[in-house]
């Protein structure tokens, strides 16, 4: 017997038939005699209307109400699951993440869990009940009141609950039957890992690759929680309980014995750029620019600086989030009189391309190879970054899907 947590997105509940669909992989594991929890995600599509709802009711609007709504999806999907069950004869309740409790920080719209009180859904285990658990949700305690973990954050309520319980496995269900050398729904030779390292995933996840949120991967290494990604769209009566089913087991570096050098590739058309000309050249330029930014909250992510082309002064370009470009672009103007500058060049049209595979630790010439290739195909690189496990590249989003292509090949990803 084992404990599973097992997690169902947006897509894999996107309607009722889809529902009763989850509720027999639920009665598989039951029936096999494994205590299980479940994380339900709202309809695919449900949290986008919310977010607009809030959007026209003001443009500018509270974010605690703002949560008040968005936690609403995923509070109708673990209802129709727990009644989708009991209708197949498993004892079945739901549970909200403030009846857990499952208690956040205060940021509104991007809460962190901060503790999971786990006993509830022991008590659950113990009595042979599935707990149906509202992903997306928790609470804060000292103002009561309902926060949200970001967009995707049911992965994160998942792993954390699974971490809670102590479960042996924390199974992600979704719409792809498995983590990927690159987003197959943009190369279709893009391969299915068998496994990859948490620390590959992180990287693979903040870069763009949007199939597990961020945190919850960061739970899941901090935790050790063994992560099985794999897909809900098969029948369940075709799974064959003895033997493994397909899909990517997110784990320790430690359990995977070969290593490719490079693993996966992961793109983000969701950056901007500006560039600063003919910023002085002397001691707080950088201060100057990059703390107002960060008292705005502003994440700025590439930095580069080069000469301007009067060999005077210099020229500071860096991106950030397409959300965030706007306000980026206001605080620099406003800070124009400590900076000192002749105009801003922004560009909105651009995306970031990142290589990602632990074995490039002891490899050398990975990112060289890059340039080359895409230089072949005509693809100019706008900034260049850096780090132990990847490289990442900005370059013009027309080029996104060539260049991703490209390199996916360069790097002996293509499935044959
Ligand atoms: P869910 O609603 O189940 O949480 P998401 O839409 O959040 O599902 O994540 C699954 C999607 O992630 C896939 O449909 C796929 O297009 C995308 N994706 C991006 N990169 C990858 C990758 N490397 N491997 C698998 N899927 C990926
Ligand atoms: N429903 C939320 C979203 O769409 C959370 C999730 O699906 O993980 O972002
Ligand atoms: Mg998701």
């Amino acid at each position: 017997m084992a404990r599973l947590v097992m997690k169902f997105g947006g897509s894999s509940v996107a309607d009722i038939d889809r529902i009763q669909n989850v509720a027999r992989h639920v009665k598989r594991e039951v029936d096999a005699g494994h205590q299980v929890a479940v994380v339900v995600s709202a309809m695919a599509g449900a949290t986008n209307k919310l977010v607009e709802f809030c959007r026209a009711a003001a443009v500018l609007h509270d974010q605690r109400e703002y949560d008040t709504v968005v936690a609403s999806g995923e509070q109708v999907t673990s209802g129709l699951l727990a009644i989708a069950l009991q209708a197949l004869g498993i004892p079945a309740r739901s549970w909200q993440g403030w009846q857990i409790p499952i208690v956040t920080s205060d940021q509104h719209g991007s809460a962190r869990i901060l503790d999971i009180d786990g006993s509830r859904l022991v008590a659950c285990f113990e009595a042979g009940q599935v707990a149906v658990i509202a992903g997306f949700q928790g609470i804060h305690k000292e103002t009561g009141r309902i926060t949200t973990l970001g967009r995707g954050g049911s992965d994160t309520s998942a792993v954390a609950l699974a971490a809670a319980v102590k479960a042996d496995r924390c199974d992600i269900y979704t719409d792809v039957d498995g983590v990927y050398t690159t987003d197959p729904r943009v190369v279709p030779k893009a391969r299915r890992l068998d496994k990859i390292a948490f620390e590959e995933m992180l990287e693979m996840a903040s870069l763009g690759a949007k199939v597990m949120q961020v945190r919850s991967i960061e739970l899941g290494m901090t935790h050790n929680v063994r992560i099985f990604v794999r897909s809900s769209f098969d029948k369940p009566e075709d799974i064959d309980p003895h033997r493994p089913p397909p899909g990517t087991l997110i784990c320790d570096e430690t359990e995977i014995m070969e290593h490719e050098v490079v693993t996966g590739i992961a793109f983000s058309r969701d950056e901007a750029q500006i560039a600063i000309r003919n910023v002085a050249d002397r001691p707080g330029i950088a201060a100057a620019i990059f703390g107002p930014l960060s008292d705005a909250n502003i994440n700025v992510d590439m930095i580069v600086q080069n000469v301007s082309p009067d060999g005077k002064t210099t020229d500071l370009t860096f991106t950030v989030t397409a959300a965030d470009f706007e306000r980026a672009k206001a605080t620099i103007e406003k800070a124009r009189d400590s900076i000192g500058f002749a105009r801003l060049d922004t560009a909105a049209e651009v995306s970031k391309v990142s290589v990602i595979g632990v074995g490039m630790r002891s490899h050398a010439g990975v990112a060289a190879s890059a340039f080359r290739a895409l230089a072949e195909r005509g693809v100019n690189i706008r900034a260049i970054t850096t780090s132990e496990i990847k490289f990442s590249l900005l370059i013009d989003a027309a080029f996104t899907e060539l260049a991703v292509r490209t390199l996916h090949s360069l790097y002996g990803l293509d499935k044959s």
